[in-house]
């Protein structure tokens, strides 16, 4: 098939905005493709040469695509600058240049016309060849095509080339022209796209539909090792809305904020992908080992969402404490040391040999509880099924002070199958609309202590921390500090606080968690926090906020400061608290 195809139809797509013209443009390119390469013309509608999740991507920098372009064109490499700021896009300059030279060699009688294949497999060699030399061998394929081509085919390769082919065609668009030029009917549509939800690969899609008609298509199945589209979440407004939308019962799972993960355990190996299907195997191989411990089964596929977390004190931390790790090859055993991360499943998608998706969400829930030990690593997103709405705000409170954005409601009837890439009311995520950040330090009182795990074996991991109440004349508990501490004053705290330590809980402090060791309330310490939250596990200023909630601080840090100049009285109050969380309430913006 000649390439000129192509590029007649790419001109044709990009001078209308019309989806249903740029179909039509389509379904002509594709009936007249010989079914062989059907999947290469797909790919290459998107500016691509394999399904996404591959990984193989084509992005000559442009500094070698103008070296290439002088090369074929004779045109000095100063000019091809000027005349790339000049139009704006590199594509566009080679289609002028070549036209003025193609005018001039008219009679030269280049007849052999570029084909589609050997487009492709210039591309592909271009995307493939790595190491000392490559970059010679880059310019050089791509010379190859740009001698062949007419002044037309030269821009869209060199678009192409550069991973800046953008027609602006969605996938959507291209399923769409595929079943119309493949269809025997309107149904098939729908078949088609659950084909594509679950097998994400629009070449494999076209192949198997040119080939095998609708029944191929109907026969495409969950793969290990071939991702599968994301099933999102719409949004109301309220929980109340979202409980009756749910028909008055509904699951509600945390909402964890990090990186949503789809795990492929398999015999070939685990493989990682993210929403948007990138391979993440390599960045994450904790989370790798992780999986393959946690799972008892033969293969499966999981979805959750893998979130850092602070070793000592077990809160959540923000995601991008290891968004680092992202295209790092090395150094990633040291990160994963330092900021470990957990990975929360919410989903499983296949099992065994059985697709899951098609079961409901209760039935997918009591599998990953079977099959998924759970390990300090992996866990299974924490949940409640209730039709009560103070226990959902409760919860949904928690989910905030343990670092979660808010919740995901998930539809508990037969009907709540897994919709692969679909964003549907099955889900129904609810976030947080405010939020209190903290402007002040404040200056807290030592209480108690956890032990040190990792790194911080042998000292405390964290200090337990009180506000205090000069009502009830008592500390009342805001948060857990580990951060700030230089490591000499980790390793110094044991002894220090050897003098205060008692057998007991304090008499005048108020906790309901269980610290490692207690002191008599004493030492004050001037600390620093990102926000304040309602917190059902703290007890600072319990009930005045929110019936049923406390106050806390997240994301706590000493700022080196010892407040020996403070008595434990002298500390800030729970009252301080409270006037801090009123005045500071800001929206959350989207
Ligand atoms: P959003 O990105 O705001 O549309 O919210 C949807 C995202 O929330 C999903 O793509 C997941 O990455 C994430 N998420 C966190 N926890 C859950 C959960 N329990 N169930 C579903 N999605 C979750």
């Amino acid at each position: 098939m000649l390439y000129r195809e192509i590029a007649e139809t790419y001109k044709k797509i990009e001078g209308t905005t019309k989806r249903l013209e740029m179909t039509d443009y389509l379904v002509e390119l594709l009936k007249k493709t010989p079914v062989d390469i059907i999947d290469k013309v797909a790919y290459l509608t998107q500016g691509k040469l394999y399904a996404d999740y591959v990984g193989i991507e084509l992005g000559l920098a442009e500094k070698l695509t103008i070296k290439a372009v002088t090369q074929a064109t004779g045109i000095a490499e100063k000019r091809v600058n000027e005349m790339l700021r000049k139009f704006g896009d590199l594509g566009a300059a080679v289609e002028e240049a070549l036209k003025n030279k193609k005018q001039m060699r008219l009679f030269s009688f280049e007849s052999e016309e570029l084909t589609v294949e050997k487009v492709y497999e210039n591309f592909e060699k271009i995307a493939k060849s790595e190491g000392s030399g490559s970059q010679e061998k880059k310019i050089k394929l791509l010379v190859e095509l740009l001698n062949l081509a007419t002044p037309l085919e030269a821009k869209y390769i060199v678009r192409t080339v550069e991973g800046k082919l953008r027609l602006g065609i969605a996938d959507m668009t291209i399923l769409d022209a595929l079943s119309i030029a493949f269809g025997e009917s309107k149904e098939m549509r729908k078949i088609v796209e659950r084909a594509y939800n679950i097998h994400p690969d629009l070449g494999f899609i076209a192949k198997k539909l040119a080939k095998e008609g609708i029944e191929g298509v109907k026969n495409i199945k969950i793969q290990i090792g071939i991702p599968i589209r994301a099933m999102l979440a719409e949004r109301l407004p309220s929980l109340e809305e979202i409980l009756e939308k749910m028909g008055g019962k509904a699951a509600f799972e945390y909402k964890y904020d990090g990186m949503r993960i789809q795990a492929h355990v398999g015999k070939n190996g685990t493989k990682l992908y993210s929403r948007r299907l990138e391979n993440l195997t390599s960045q994450f191989p904790d989370v790798v080992s992780a999986i393959n411990e946690a799972f008892q089964g033969e293969d499966g596929i999981f979805d959750g969402e893998a979130v850092p977390v602070d070793v000592n004190t077990g809160e959540l931390l923000p995601f991008q404490m290891v968004s680092h790790r992202r295209g790092r090859k090395y150094g990633i055993e040291k990160m994963i040391e330092e900021i470990p991360v957990v990975l929360f499943l919410f989903d499983i998608l296949y099992l065994n040999g059985e697709d899951m998706t098609t079961k409901p969400y209760e039935e997918r829930r009591k599998a990953l509880e079977k099959w998924i030990k759970r390990t300090p690593r992996v866990q299974l997103a924490h949940r409640i099924v209730s039709e009560d709405m103070n226990e959902i705000k409760k919860f949904f409170n928690k989910a905030i002070e343990d670092g979660c954005e808010g919740l995901v409601a998930k539809n508990i009837g037969e009907e709540s199958i897994y919709r692969a890439g679909a964003r549907e009311f099955l889900w129904i995520k609810y976030k947080r609309d405010y939020k209190v950040e903290m402007a002040d330090t404040t200056d807290l009182v030592v209480v108690g202590a956890f032990s040190g795990k990792g790194r911080r074996k042998g000292t405390y991991g964290a200090l337990l921390m009180a506000a205090y109440n000069p009502e009830k004349d008592r500390f009342e508990t805001v948060c857990k500090l580990g951060s700030g501490f230089t490591d000499e004053q980790l390793a110094a705290l044991p002894k220090m606080f050897e003098e205060y330590k008692i057998e007991k809980k304090h008499p005048r402090v108020w906790s309901e968690l269980e610290a490692d060791y207690w002191f008599v309330p004493k030492i004050v310490m001037e600390v620093v926090g990102a926000e304040i939250t309602l917190s059902p596990t703290h007890t600072c200023a319990r009930d005045i906020v929110e019936k049923g909630s406390g106050l806390a601080i997240r994301f706590p840090r000493f700022t080196g400061r010892w407040r020996d100049d403070k008595s434990p009285e002298e500390a800030t109050t729970t009252g301080e608290l409270v006037e801090m969380y009123r005045n500071q309430i800001k929206k959350v913006k989207e």
